[in-house]
């Protein structure tokens, strides 16, 4: 459909700048004969050769002034879906109208993705949370007709890996729309002004083709807070980035789906209302996932492998390096010529990526069940959902926040740290970032807020507090943990 009229759209051009040219050439050629030997072609076919010449011209001309219209025609001629039927059209006109022909021509072309959410194994809840995005591209009239938008930007937040870009190609596949794809550093030219010219026409394009996705991965390559320092390229993208992100309202059929690792980079205006604003938090796939995965992986495989095993075994793996263990393993089993995968080809593949170049870290028992004291401990203080590999739980984040919000956000960093020391009678060095994060919320309330007279007592006591609530619940924190080994997650109402 979209990806066809791209096609169209890309032979028409083609096709317009040929007869343009060749006219002209022509032209140049008859007027070089004429010019050599002037004084004997002086008959009528020399009049009705360059009038010919001259209505070719002019043809070509009038073509290259009208090619949207005939553009168009072609298009609904071959039952265009995007042009006829589409409920985005007036936009689709709009911004046709306002689209330069530079742009137009620009090398940025959409793919048409044919993974579905099928192909994207476990993570069902982002599925659900997507599944949305997905309704609102095939049926936009449902939405429409209430007055509903949708927002125009969705960030996926998580680590490398996790089938980020994976997800945003199954929405588009799911949705049947053109999907553009761009990394931020691609935006990050060295000449002032290419970037944004950059985003710009990826825009253009994307409003052409609508309804579109436009994926945006490693968005904080140039969404990076601005800064005092001066880098005029990548300020000039960012600004462009936001200009274009407000330039086009929610019922114009694009949706931008942008990927981040580092969200705490970004630049604040990026993640305000009417542009990224929503979130959806992709994290390393918990043991039901992997499950999920490895199934999928080994789909049509003659294997004896243990999935329930290997998927307990794999803690700490992102999808994707489940996906290389995978074909690791196929490699191993090729060379000692066999015809079925086994475990001892999944342990030598295992290995290979443990110690190998692209390390993974693997937890053995003992660290896992460190990690899972420590986020039972978080979700306990903070009574949220926790998964084993969170990096911390969401805080208290109140327009005006009470001294008693704030000390609680400190609570929620330390938790995890004093449960661990509390169950295991002995201080673990686990995440830094808890103390770090939890001695600049001391601070501000010090410093800043003058609500109490010194850091360092602040601290204490909230250690003190948080020692006595722990132990007092140390049999819940147990319980809780022994969920955490079991499912990777501790829910709320496990809490
Ligand atoms: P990210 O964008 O988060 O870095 P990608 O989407 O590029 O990750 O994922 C890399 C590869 O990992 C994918 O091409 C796919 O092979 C595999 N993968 C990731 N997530 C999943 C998943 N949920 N199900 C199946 N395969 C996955």
């Amino acid at each position: 459909m979209s990806q066809n009229s791209n096609k169209i759209d890309k032979n028409l051009d083609k096709n317009f700048k040929l007869m343009a040219i060749s006219a002209i050439v022509l032209l140049i050629l008859f007027l070089y004969t004429i010019y050599k030997s002037s004084a004997h072609i002086q008959n009528s076919s020399y009049y009705l050769g360059i009038g010919f010449l001259f209505i070719l011209l002019g043809f070509a001309l009038v073509l290259k002034f009208n090619q949207e219209k005939v553009r168009d025609y072609i298009q609904s001629k071959r039952g265009g879906k995007s042009i006829k039927n589409s409920a985005f059209n007036e936009e689709l006109v709009k911004s046709r109208a306002q689209t330069s022909n530079d742009i137009l021509n620009s090398d940025i072309q959409a793919v048409s993705s044919n993974v579905t959410f099928k192909d994207v194994a476990g993570i069902s809840e982002i599925k659900e949370e997507l599944e949305e995005v997905v309704d609102f591209l095939n049926e936009p009239k449902k939405y429409l007709k209430h007055g509903i938008k949708l927002p125009k930007g969705v960030l996926l937040v998580g680590p490398p890996g996790v089938g980020k870009t994976l997800i945003a190609r199954a929405v588009a596949g799911e949705a049947d729309v053109p999907f553009f794809y761009q990394s931020g550093a691609s935006f990050v030219q060295i000449y002032v002004g290419m970037g944004a010219k950059k985003v710009r026409e990826l825009f253009a394009k994307a409003k052409l083709s609508a309804p579109a996705i436009v994926f945006i991965d490693e968005i904080d390559a140039v969404g990076k807070a601005r800064s005092g320092k001066s880098n005029d390229e990548r300020e000039a993208t960012l600004n462009e980035l936001l200009t274009q992100m407000d330039g086009f309202e929610g019922d114009s059929g694009v949706i931008v789906i942008a990927a981040t690792n580092k969200i705490e980079v970004l630049d604040d205006a990026l993640l305000r209302a009417g542009r990224f604003d929503r979130r959806v938090h992709v994290g390393l796939p918990n043991i039901e996932d992997r499950k999920r995965i490895l199934e999928l992986y080994l789909k049509e495989k003659n294997h004896e492998v243990n999935i329930d095993k290997l998927a307990n075994d794999t803690t700490g793996f992102s999808s994707a390096s489940l996906a290389t263990l995978i074909n690791e393993a196929l490699l191993c089993m090729i060379k000692r010529e066999a015809k079925v995968l086994d475990m001892d080809d999944i342990e030598v593949a295992k290995n290979k990526l443990e110690f190998g170049k692209k390390q993974i870290k693997i937890l053995d028992d003992k660290q896992k069940e460190i990690l899972s004291i420590y986020q039972a401990s978080k979700a306990f203080i903070s009574k949220s959902k926790v998964a084993l590999f969170d990096e911390s739980v969401e805080k208290l984040n109140s327009t005006y926040p009470s001294y008693h919000e704030l000390c609680q956000n400190i609570k929620r960093d330390l938790a995890g740290i004093i449960g661990v020391e509390v169950i295991k009678k002995e201080k673990y060095a686990i995440n830094h970032k808890d103390l770090e994060s939890a001695y600049s919320t001391a601070k501000d309330i010090v410093e800043k807020y003058k609500m109490s007279g010194s850091v360092e007592e602040l601290i204490t006591n909230i250690k003190n507090e948080l020692r006595a609530d722990l132990s007092h619940n140390a049999a819940n924190i147990e319980r809780l943990k022994n969920i955490m080994l079991e499912n990777e997650v501790i829910n709320v109402e496990d809490i």
